[in-house]
């Protein structure tokens, strides 16, 4: 068996809220391996966001331990927990967050180019991952010249783009109607099969949970596996 991409191993969180303490997760534990596409399915309030965050390094547990691979996060400084995030973690959310002034193109160079690639080669593979997600033609049209389908694929482009182990993904087609959805959906399923990406997809359409490898919930803080 691979190791896991991602690894989460008793996570604790709890929130003050007031007078109050809210626990949302209480020895959360999840392993998602490489080529894998986990839905994530459960009632607003859940705690799928908090695991999100937690997952892709956003926010700490206050007890447990998130393996990125095989690397331990927990006792990592800031600093290098971001530096793992921009290499290991893509991160795709409901509403695209493109850049409007730079085009699809330079939208998903940019985050090559803060990892350091060069120019050319960051152009050269922006240029691949667009064209596989069907946009080959689209590359020099800024966010507003592209429909809402288009601007998710140039999002999930974006997220790739650095080669992540981990992909994390909040309503990644909430924003769009049931036929576009279900394209965008259908591409990056296909970017996790090719490229051996793992992804945890919170989502509440259940047409798409059932297309993908497994279904969890969260139940009393913990993650519990759907049918
Ligand atoms: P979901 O994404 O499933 O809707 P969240 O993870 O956003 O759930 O939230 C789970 C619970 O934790 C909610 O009751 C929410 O109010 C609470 N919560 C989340 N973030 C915070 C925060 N920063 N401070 C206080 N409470 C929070």
């Amino acid at each position: 068996m691979s190791i896991p991409a991602l690894q989460l191993a008793n996570i604790c969180r709890a929130y003050r809220q007031g007078e109050n303490v809210v626990t949302v997760l209480a020895g959360a534990d999840l392993e998602i391996h490489p080529g894998e596409m986990v839905a994530l399915v459960a009632p607003s309030g859940a705690g799928k966001s908090t695991l999100l965050h937690i997952a892709g390094l956003l926010e700490h547990p206050d007890q447990g331990e998130v393996f990125i691979g095989e690397r331990a996060t927990a006792a990592l400084d800031d600093e290098t927990r971001t530096l793992l995030r921009r290499s290991e973690i893509g991160f795709v959310y409901q509403f695209h967050h493109l850049l409007p002034e730079f085009t699809a193109r330079e939208n998903v160079t940019l985050p090559q180019r803060v990892a350091g690639l060069g120019e050319t080669e960051a152009n050269i593979r922006a240029t691949e991952i667009l064209t596989f997600l069907g946009l080959g033609h689209r590359l020099d049209h800024r966010p507003a010249e592209l429909s809402g389908g288009e601007q998710q694929r140039v999002a999930i482009a974006r997220a790739v783009a650095n080669t992540p182990r981990l992909l994390l993904a909040d309503e990644p087609t909430g924003n769009l109607d049931p036929v576009t959805g279900d394209h965008v959906f259908t591409t990056l399923a296909a970017i996790v099969k090719q490229s051996g990406l793992a992804a945890l997809v919170a989502t509440h359409n259940l047409d798409l949970a059932a297309r993908m490898d497994r279904r969890i919930t969260l139940r009393e803080g913990r993650v519990v596996a759907l049918a």
